[in-house]
């Protein structure tokens, strides 16, 4: 069956032919047996010398008794040898003489002789054995002449030489005789060669098959096994040859074929190694290919060729593709810019990198922040069909900031950029938006109302496009032509509109106002003035529980909250005009800013349940998407997710979870945090969407803050702001405190860490768990314990610490912390003093000192936040105007406190480490945050202290440092080096 497989060819190859006796070769007599005894009676066959065609003598055998009847001549061959083979062949020329052509010749005149063998395993025939006769000889056939001759010639040169070739087998003795009986012929037997065959050792197919003799009949076929010559692989097995009784072989079966990095030469014999600069990637027939462009092999045999420095392949890129490389920038960027968007347009690269896979990414940078650098822009801005992966030669990108540079990279990259060690080449284009006013404010809620006046609140807008300065607020009596309004303004989003007749429908409308002018108005809102009789009934309501002590504290709170508890069961709570801020604001006139509405301990109820369902909104899970972990609360994980409430637009949330396996406890206290924060209301008090406490895990909803905690959120921006972006910042928050502090609100945890900070910088406040107030947990090392709760004493002001005392004023101390903490960009507080060293320093009266590049007037705030006395501090409505004037006259913005010279440095002023404690200029930058450029320093030689304090900030730059806020650092430290030296050398003087 096997040979039915594939037939491959094989060379022609000469059978080989071992031979086992040859006539012709003998240089004496031959000396074989002939029968009868040559002279006993007629003549036998005789051994006669003669020439052969080449004139060579040979010896031969020769008979010619054609007159005679009855003739029997043999001869015999002497033994030979078998050696093996199990066919033997005999090749016989002699010639014949015709008989026609010997007059008077009687008919029994024989032309032909008989070939006959006989085996044996040694030499033992003599002169009468074997037998002289057919049986005990084999007969191999009677040998007949093609061409007999009629003319003798004793030379021998014109006689007709026959040559005729028998075989028989199989024999299987150690060796035989051969013996040749004429019968009454006239001829001479000129050469005797006895053979075999077998067929020669080859390599074809890829396999080498060793010599194989041949089988015992001309039919046979003896199989051999080929082996694979080096560097070939079996591709068919088995594989085969098969030998044929003439020494011939057939039937290939199987193949090999040359490995991977190897090619067949020499015919087929030899696999070679692919030469270098050459590559055969598989195993097959194919020859070694020459590397395509870029690439190179490094050794011989290579199966694929490298890629020069520079050049790359992706994993689809096929091994015969030339090697790739990045391409260059895009070219002739153009930009049109229109308010805050803009469009680009750019011509493709010069150099594709030999690709048709080039994509565009656009990087947006807003720059000229001042104080040094460009910052990655937020994710708000949009980018039009997409700002990675662009395939057209064009961006259409929105919702930039108003009035702001920005630089925009057009990268071109393709398949094997993300192999180069470099970044992309790109292109870049600064632009600067055009003034945009600020967006408009879509919400505006009633807080609260009497019968001539009403008190709105309303939200920031979406895209304030710069700071905003003030709100424009118009409005007139529903009944009354629009020509007949009033405008107010009001540096905050909340205003007490005063003087308006009971119980009339008013028209309001506001607008924000930036450094750009007016925004759009919002949409018109209604609301109601109190009639005298809604107001009568009030008070009346109201009267035995009017508390008229300005010290009204926890008894009027539960006062309230048992009012409403009583009288609002109501659920749903609407904040905007419902009869909870009605009510609220009867009980609360004459003690507090009329209309104002304070906040309720969630603790007070007694079922804090109760002020979950009152104060935030129950939403069904199947609204809620958790999309990933974002950071770890106190009670379980903080993730961003989608929330998508019915009839609204799908919104990014935070999440907070609380863990599995929470005591009761655990669940009231996680759960009060929404209980607080839902009844704020404010820009920049972050704002509560909801809870989910019918479905496990239970869970806080807030509105999602980019930027994440603004104290980590300014160490990864050190240095990256302008000093009215950090002042915007400051007033946000103080906004954010200020309408706290109206709702009674103390915070007690007013710091950095607990600060929000959106995309558009909004820094919002945040964290109203009370929980770690009341547990006695000091694995925080943030949170000291004290007597009664625990306290973040770097940023508690003394009377907290010392006996409880947290007031909005204590607040105001904290505030100060977090001025310092911003104008420092998240630096620690105190640096590493402990908590200890920190009160006494407090009382002895050290204060922080400014924070580098602090404008003074922002210092001295900090400092009346510190005051010892809690009634000097100032109250956080005077923090946010003041920080509105330095808004509005950046000027007083400029004077920097004076750096101390001489024996005076600031006592606490450890932010610019003392020089003379560093032995190396390399360690002084490292104790800077400047060790990033020790080699900037050393390449321009400023390696020893005396010369990097005669720097100036020429040589600043010279060095190479191009950062705006890291040349301030360096600056500011070198001069403080050069205070120190002063100091030193006073000292030694
Ligand atoms: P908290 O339990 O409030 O201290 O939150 C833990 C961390 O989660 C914070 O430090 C923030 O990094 C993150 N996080 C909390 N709330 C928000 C939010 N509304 N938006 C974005 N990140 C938040």
């Amino acid at each position: 069956m096997d040979i039915l497989w594939i037939l491959w060819t094989i060379p022609a190859v000469i059978a080989v032919e071992e031979t086992l006796m040859d006539s012709t070769t003998a240089t004496a007599e031959l000396g074989w047996t002939v029968y009868p005894v040559s002279g006993s009676s007629d003549n036998s066959w005789e051994e006669v010398s003669g020439y052969d065609e080449n004139m060579n003598t040979i010896r031969t055998y020769q008979v010619c008794n054609v007159f005679d009847n009855n003739q029997n001549n043999w001869v015999r061959t002497k033994y030979i040898r078998r050696r093996g083979a199990q066919r033997i062949h005999v090749e016989m020329k002699f010639s014949v003489r015709d008989c026609s052509s010997i007059p008077n010749v009687p008919g029994s005149c024989k032309e032909t002789f008989n070939l006959y063998y006989y085996e044996s395993d040694a030499d033992t025939a003599t002169r009468t054995s074997p037998a002289w006769m057919e049986n005990p000889w084999i007969k191999v056939d009677t040998i007949a002449a093609d061409e007999s001759f009629s003319q003798v010639d004793l030379g021998g040169r014109v006689m007709k030489i026959n040559t005729e070739v028998r075989s028989f087998g199989p024999v299987s003795r150690n060796g035989f005789y051969l013996a040749f009986q004429d019968y009454g012929g006239c001829m001479s037997l000129i050469a005797v060669r006895v053979f075999y065959r077998k067929c020669p050792r080859i390599i074809t197919n890829g396999a080498l098959f060793q010599e194989t003799l041949s089988g015992a009949e001309s039919t046979s076929l003896v199989a051999a096994r080929g082996v694979c010559i080096p560097n070939a692989e079996e591709v068919d097995v088995p594989i085969k040859l098969y030998c044929n009784g003439d020494g011939e072989w057939m039937v290939p079966i199987g193949r090999c074929m040359c490995k991977a990095g190897n090619e067949a030469v020499e015919n087929g014999t030899v696999c070679r190694a692919c030469p270098s600069g050459f590559f055969k990637p598989t195993q097959g027939d194919e020859s070694c290919m020459q590397c395509p462009i870029n690439s190179r092999t490094t050794s011989e045999g290579a199966i694929n060729c490298i890629c020069r420095n520079g050049y790359y392949r992706t994993d689809s890129d096929p091994l015969q593709m030339p090697c790739t490389t990045v391409p260059s920038a895009p070219q002739n960027v153009i930009s049109s810019v229109n308010e805050t968007s803009v469009m680009l347009e750019w011509m493709p690269p010069r150099d594709s990198g030999g690709r048709e896979d080039v994509v565009f990414n656009i990087i947006c940078k807003s720059c000229g922040g001042g104080r040094g650098g460009c910052t990655r822009c937020g994710d708000n801005v949009q980018f039009l069909p997409r700002q990675l992966g662009l395939t057209e030669s064009r961006v259409y990108i929105s919702d930039l900031l108003a009035h702001t540079q920005y630089t925009f990279e057009v990268q071109a990259v393709n398949g094997v950029s993300d192999q180069s060690p470099y970044s992309p080449q790109y292109a870049s284009v600064n632009i600067t938006t055009n003034q945009a006013a600020p967006s408009t404010v879509s919400i505006m809620h009633q807080v609260s109302r009497t019968v001539d006046s009403i008190t709105l609140t309303w939200s920031q807008p979406d895209q304030p496009n710069g700071v905003i300065l003030d709100y424009e607020l118009q409005y007139y009596e529903k009944d009354q032509s629009e020509y007949n309004s009033t405008t107010i303004r009001s540096q905050t989003n909340t205003v007490v509109i005063r003087g308006l007749k009971p119980g009339s429908i008013y028209v309001f409308q506001v607008r924000a106002r930036t450094v750009a002018g007016f925004g759009r108005y919002s949409g018109k809102m209604y609301f109601q003035t109190m009639t005298e009789e809604e107001y009568n009934t009030s008070i009346q309501e109201k009267l035995p529980l009017i508390i008229g002590s300005a010290a009204a504290g926890l008894v009027f709170l539960i006062a309230v909250v048992v009012i409403i508890i009583v009288c609002n069961r109501r659920r749903g709570f609407d904040r905007a005009d419902s009869e909870y801020t009605d009510k609220l604001q009867h009980y609360t006139s004459g003690h507090m800013t009329p209309g104002m509405k304070i906040y309720i301990d969630p603790f007070t109820y007694e079922d804090p349940n109760e002020a979950v369902r009152e104060f935030a909104k129950e939403i069904d899970i199947s609204c809620v998407k958790i999309e990933q972990v974002i950071g770890a609360g106190e009670f379980g994980e903080v993730c961003s997710g989608n929330l998508k409430l019915p009839g609204k637009r799908e919104m990014f949330v935070a999440i907070k979870t609380l863990k599995s396996g929470y005591t009761e406890k655990q669940r009231r206290d996680f759960l009060s945090e929404a209980s607080i924060m839902g009844q704020f209301d404010h820009p920049n008090v972050i704002h509560l969407e909801g809870v989910v406490t019918k479905s496990s895990p239970v869970m806080i909803i807030t509105e999602f803050m980019e930027n994440g905690s603004l104290d980590s959120f300014l160490r990864q921006n050190d240095g990256q702001f302008t000093v009215i972006q950090l002042v915007g910042m400051l007033r946000g928050i103080a906004s954010g405190m200020k309408y706290l502090a109206d709702m009674n609100y103390v915070h007690r945890d007013l710091a950095a860490r607990n600060i929000l900070v959106n995309s558009n910088l909004v820094c919002k406040v945040s964290d109203f768990g009370l929980s770690r107030f009341l547990e006695d947990d000091t694995s925080d090392p943030t949170y000291t314990s004290a007597l009664g709760g625990k306290i973040p004493i770097r940023w508690t002001a003394p009377e907290a610490i010392q006996y409880r005392k947290f007031t909005s004023a204590s607040d105001v101390w904290s505030y100060g912390i977090v001025m310092w903490e911003v104008m420092s960009y998240g630096e620690r507080p105190y640096w590493d003093m402990t908590n200890q060293d920190v009160i006494n320093a407090i009382e002895q009266d050290y204060r922080l000192p400014p924070p580098m590049d602090c404008p003074s007037a922002l210092h001295q705030l900090m400092l009346d936040c510190w005051q010892k006395d809690r009634n000097n501090r100032p109250k956080f409505s005077q923090i946010v105007n003041n920080l509105d004037k330095m808004i509005r006259n950046p000027n007083m913005l400029k004077a920097m406190t004076p750096l101390s010279s001489g024996v005076h440095l600031p006592l606490l002023d450890r932010s610019i480490p003392d020089f003379s404690s560093f032995s190396t200029v390399d360690e002084w930058l490292d104790a800077i945050k400047m060790g990033q450029y020790k080699d900037n320093f050393a390449n321009a030689d400023f390696t020893t202290f005396d010369v990097v304090s005669q720097m100036t900030m020429d040589d600043i730059l010279r060095v190479g440092v191009t950062l705006a806020g890291h040349q301030k650092k360096i600056l500011n430290s070198v001069q403080m080096m050069r205070a120190q030296m002063n100091q030193i050398q006073s000292v030694e003087v």
